[in-house]
């Protein structure tokens, strides 16, 4: 297996809460956790346009990226979003820029409520995909989802991007108010780590 704590492990983002919800389920694992932010000059590596169709098109653009950039990293790339039924599964891929190109998470939520006025039908889904690249070759990828439904009005400022507005099934609270360690444990991202962790615990140890 991979020796557990004896790779230091770079997520190809710029999101820390990303990297802070990685780095809770991961951390007997990797030593460090950092990403492209935490880097030195982070301004010399900008995040790469996501010019794919699926959730791994655009986690494999980054993470080969990322590698590129630090080819003797570990590299963890993690895309994600929300697809929501009533809405024929958009945001999609379009998740971060629902509400234009440089639109903020309160942007996207506010566009995605407007979107979703008047429609009884709210139930949606997060999705990621996670790949682990080492050197430009993909060690493995990963995926997890987690179904809810999209609340009529925002609760909560625990998490990011649409967590004030999504409701995990079988709760009554957002992920804007459940506890971080409650995220975790249900959702998309959660469960793709969980994946991560199987398949480390069964890898070879030159990778
Ligand atoms: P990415 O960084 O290109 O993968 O875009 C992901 C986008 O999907 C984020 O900007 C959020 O809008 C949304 N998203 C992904 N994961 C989550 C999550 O765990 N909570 C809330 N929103 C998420």
């Amino acid at each position: 297996m991979l020796n557990a704590k004896s790779q230091m492990l770079i997520v190809a983002s710029h999101n820390f809460h990303k990297t802070e919800e990685i780095a809770a389920i991961v951390a007997d694992h990797f030593a460090p956790i950092t990403d492209l932010t935490q880097q030195p000059n982070p301004d010399d590596h900008p995040a790469p346009e996501e010019t794919g169709n699926t959730f791994e098109a655009n986690a494999l653009i980054k993470a080969l990226d990322a590698s590129a950039r630090f080819p003797d990293a570990t590299i963890l790339a993690d895309d994600s979003g929300l697809e929501v039924d009533a809405l024929a599964g958009a945001p999609g891929v379009y998740s971060a820029r629902y509400a234009g190109k440089n639109a903020t998470d309160a942007d996207n939520r506010k566009h995605l409520l407007f979107a979703l006025d008047g429609v009884a039908n709210r139930s949606a889904r997060f999705r990621c995909v996670l790949i682990l690249v080492k050197n430009g070759k993909v060690l493995t990828t990963c995926d997890g989802s987690c179904e809810g439904s999209i609340a009529t009005a925002e609760s909560g400022n625990g998490g990011f991007g649409y967590d004030p507005l999504f409701i995990p099934e079988g709760y009554d609270e957002s992920f804007g108010i459940l506890p971080a360690t409650t995220k975790n444990q249900l959702s998309h991202r959660g469960r793709a780590l969980e994946k991560l962790k199987a398949w480390i615990s069964t890898a070879p140890m030159d990778n």
